[in-house]
């Protein structure tokens, strides 16, 4: 097998906000393939971040695809604002959202890339219907709501598993990870089959 493309998507969690321009163009020059963007509204989880502003800010100094991970109640009421904004892809939580389809189809309809994400403790199967939809699925190893936390090494069979999944239902999505990324889990989570 050919070595796996692997992209990087370096959080604005990691960045000192008060230079936030400065450190997505370093980003960029270190090589980031897209900015990881994280929204938090204290209420979906326990910590607030930022929202539409930053990505509109961001939209200008940077030509990497604005990432955005959508951590926040209600986000349906968001996703025409953000897609204004310069959202790409949109990622959305599989936990709260009893309309989840019909939320993946209206990013579509925006014509931006969905994707959907998953907690730690929420299994790989409840991702099989609405699979063929998605332009990513985004598992989260971490729980969500903080930066700097430490990888859980319990997700990396589930990993695996929706690997299976999306080479079998659909090849063309990515797998992607979010939390405790380094330079010693990266490999880990590279080798369960994330890209
Ligand atoms: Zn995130």
């Amino acid at each position: 097998m050919a070595d796996p493309i692997v992209k990087l998507a370096p959080s604005i969690l990691a960045a000192d906000f008060a230079r936030l321009g400065e450190q997505v163009a370093e980003a960029e020059q270190a090589g980031a393939d897209r900015i990881h963007v994280d929204v938090m509204d204290g209420h979906f989880v326990p910590n607030l971040s930022v929202g539409v502003p930053i990505v509109q800010s961001l939209r200008r100094v940077t030509s990497l695809p604005l990432e955005t991970h959508l951590m926040i109640s209600d986000a349906d009421f968001f996703l025409d604002e953000f897609a204004e904004a310069g959202s790409d892809p949109i990622l959305v939580h599989w936990e709260g959202n009893d309309n989840l389809h019909r939320t993946v189809q209206r990013i579509k309809a925006l014509g931006k890339r969905a994707g959907v994400v998953i907690n730690p403790a929420t299994p790989a199967a409840m991702l099989e219907e609405i699979l063929p939809d998605l332009d990513q699925v985004l598992v989260m190893t971490v729980n969500p709501g903080f930066g700097h936390q430490h990888f859980i090494h319990t997700t990396l069979p589930k990993i695996t598993r929706i690997a299976q999944m999306i080479e079998q239902i659909n090849p063309d999505c990515e797998l992607a990870v979010d939390g405790g990324i380094d330079e010693a889990t990266a490999p880990l989570v590279v080798a369960a089959g994330a890209n």
